[in-house]
């Protein structure tokens, strides 16, 4: 991957801290001590003493003062906005992610702290305000895939769905959108039900195959459409589908053997929010490249923040 950072966001750290600015604060500014948001409140200190820090605010409300970062990962970060930025838009070009080394080699930062900055902007996709699936009626596909443990010429390979780590996708038909659950410990029918009773409500069309993890479940729905995969039917009689499911499986598969040599299972969700968030924000649903990496560090805002410091 050859990065490209012509936009003055990635070289100036001014400009960088403009760019987040106006990516956090699309209204203005707001005070993150006391919520204040009244522009005649707040006024902007930086640049105007040689002492105040460039981006500083000062709250008249609260006689507190704060930047953009402030309350962010990326206030106790030694690492420049600019390089936030320019990892935040490599992960988020193209289908298939960027290794933590090329981040380490495109940004000149140490591998650890790319490390650390990948799986900060993973928290930042997290969608923390999940919305319903299959609203009006509409169909959601489910189906579930296992991952690592799959060879069986690879070392410590065992026997059976329980010793790999199973994925559960919804895709919702009506929005395009995709969303992913990391199953420890096998797939049983009680956990598919937690998961879909949690996400979709009953008025929905469940569509998956055959198998006998839907089939309980599928009766507390609107309707419950199957096909029969084994017999190699891919639409059913009545047109409905779960290749558009499939087909997230097949992109996050292809993804993680091109671009991470290895994920351990404990980092599986992570990984899973990072395909899912590119998938919700791609560009068929018209979202750009860089809509994408500016809603990336939006969402870095309100997140549970775990520090470690050096970074
Ligand atoms: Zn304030």
């Amino acid at each position: 991957m050859t990065a490209v950072f012509q936009d003055p966001m990635f070289q100036d750290e001014d400009k960088a801290r403009e760019a987040l600015e106006a990516v956090r604060w699309p209204d203005g500014a707001i005070c993150p001590h006391c919520g204040s948001s009244d522009p005649d409140k707040l006024a902007k200190m930086g640049g105007t003493k040689k002492s105040h820090r460039p981006g500083l605010y000062y709250c008249n409300d609260c006689k507190g003062q704060f930047t953009v970062t402030v309350g962010t990962v990326f206030e106790r970060s030694k690492v420049p906005l600019t390089k936030w930025w320019m990892a935040a838009h490599m992960m988020n070009s193209g289908k298939n992610g960027v290794s933590a080394h090329e981040i380490h080699r495109a940004l000149g930062v140490t591998y650890k702290t790319a490390w650390f900055m990948m799986h900060r902007l993973r928290e930042a996709m997290i969608d923390s305000k999940p919305a319903p699936m299959g609203e009006n009626g509409g169909n959601v596909q489910a189906d579930e895939t296992y991952h690592l443990n799959t060879s069986k010429r690879a070392k410590g390979y065992k026997k059976g769905h329980s010793h790999k780590a199973s994925i559960v996708a919804l895709v919702d038909e009506n929005t395009g959108t995709v969303r992913t659950f990391h199953v420890q410990k096998g797939v049983t029918a009680d956990k598919v039900r937690d998961i879909l009773f949690t996400n979709v409500i009953r008025k929905a069309t469940l569509v998956t195959d055959e198998s006998a993890l839907y089939t309980y479940t599928g009766k507390a729905y609107g309707d419950h459409q199957t096909m029969n995969h084994t017999g190699r039917e891919y639409v059913n009689k009545l047109g409905f589908t779960t290749n558009n499911v499939e087909n997230f499986f097949g992109v996050f598969k292809r993804g993680m053997r091109g671009t991470y040599t290895f994920c351990g299972e404990q980092h599986l969700q992570r990984y899973l929010t990072e395909f899912q968030f590119r998938y919700n924000n791609r560009s068929g649903l018209g979202v750009t490249d860089g809509e994408r990496t500016a809603k990336a560090l939006k969402g870095i805002e309100g997140k549970r923040l775990t520090y470690r410091p050096a970074h």
